[in-house]
């Protein structure tokens, strides 16, 4: 599923190939048609992601507000420029555990890519095929592959598709697509816990600290409630407990508090590296070829996440796996007993 640093990668794209420009919008499956209809010919003003939430401002106070939840996505297609402070992107953002497409080589670049389609372009977009012709360097453009058709066919259940003249975007299997007036639009910021990449960073550390502090649910609980902390999905939970040690049973008001605010200082950490690499890359320390390794697979670079049954990398314990909040949680029950 699509954790915070994915949203934040797609407000970017938004932000250089939407904002400024002229909108057509329409629901080709047709559940958002009434609100396509109102978006459609509006210019885009701003966009920002909370958390998981992406807000697209469009002129007249209107904003979209898409929340992609377990299996949504957004498909870019056409001419796409990248943002600077991306590293490497796709065609596909949100999504991104499948596999099976075809693409250009010189496509990729400088990018490390990832045999699960974390960030790559080879391995995005099953069950389709994408056409999008990304190049990494913010001077060129992504161009959509000659004999392209344009505007792309619709392909599957697209509720909204944005375009400029150059670009398309497809929004498939969003848990929500509404849109907001600029009040509701912040009484649903207001809800979520600090994003470390939105608002003041002292304001949000002591948010974090107090939300949890005052609690009796466990931590493992806590860190996916996005009340509490926007953004951390199953892979950055599992993650942040074991680099902190931490049981993830204990009771949110019993973790001390130097560590609640570290857990809060390494999630500012590696939300802005997911954002820059587009992958959640949870090791430090690792030589040039343990990076690239971890670049290129998802099993060379997480401490405990996807490794139930495996050798913990620090002690031998087999890794445990257990279920809680109906999600999977991978820990090692002696580092972090
Ligand atoms: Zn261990």
């Amino acid at each position: 599923m699509p954790e915070g640093h994915s949203v934040h990668r797609i407000a970017r794209q938004f932000d250089r190939n939407f904002v400024g420009r002229t909108m057509r919008a329409s629901s080709p499956q047709g559940r958002f048609a009434e609100g396509a209809a109102i978006l459609d010919g509006r210019e885009a003003m701003s966009v920002q992601a909370v958390g998981k939430q992406m807000f697209l401002e469009a002129e007249g106070d209107i904003w979209l507000r898409v929340h992609l939840g377990l299996y949504g996505a957004w498909d870019f297609a056409g001419e796409i420029l990248v943002d600077p402070t991306i590293a490497s992107s796709n065609g596909r953002m949100g999504q991104t555990n499948q596999r099976g497409t075809t693409l250009d080589d010189d496509a990729v670049e400088d990018a490390i890519l990832d045999d699960a389609g974390e960030n790559s372009l080879a391995s995005i977009g099953a069950p389709r095929r994408t056409r999008v012709h990304v190049r990494m360097s913010e001077q060129t453009k992504g161009l959509a592959d000659e004999g392209t058709e344009w505007p792309p066919p619709v392909v599957g259940q697209v509720r909204l598709r944005l375009m400029t003249d150059l670009t398309a975007a497809d929004l498939r299997g969003p848990t929500a697509c509404v849109l907001q007036t600029p009040d509701e639009m912040l009484a649903t910021i207001a809800k979520l816990g600090p994003d470390p990449l939105v608002g003041d960073p002292a304001h949000n550390e002591e948010r974090f600290v107090r939300a949890v502090r005052k609690k009796q649910t466990v931590i493992a609980l806590l860190l996916m409630d996005q009340a509490v902390v926007s953004g951390i999905g199953n892979v950055y939970r599992a993650e942040m407990l074991f680099r902190q040690r931490l049981n993830p049973h204990t009771p949110g008001r019993d973790v001390p508090e130097d560590v609640v605010r570290a857990l809060w200082h390494d999630w500012v950490r590696l939300l802005a590296i997911g954002v820059e690499t587009g992958q959640m890359m949870t090791m430090d320390d690792l030589t040039p070829t343990q990076y690239r390794a971890a670049m290129a697979s998802r099993d060379d670079r997480h401490w405990v996440y996807h490794r139930a049954g495996l050798p913990c990398r620090v002690c031998g314990t087999e890794i445990a796996l257990e279920e809680i909040g109906a999600r999977k949680l991978y820990w090692c029950p002696r580092c972090q007993a």
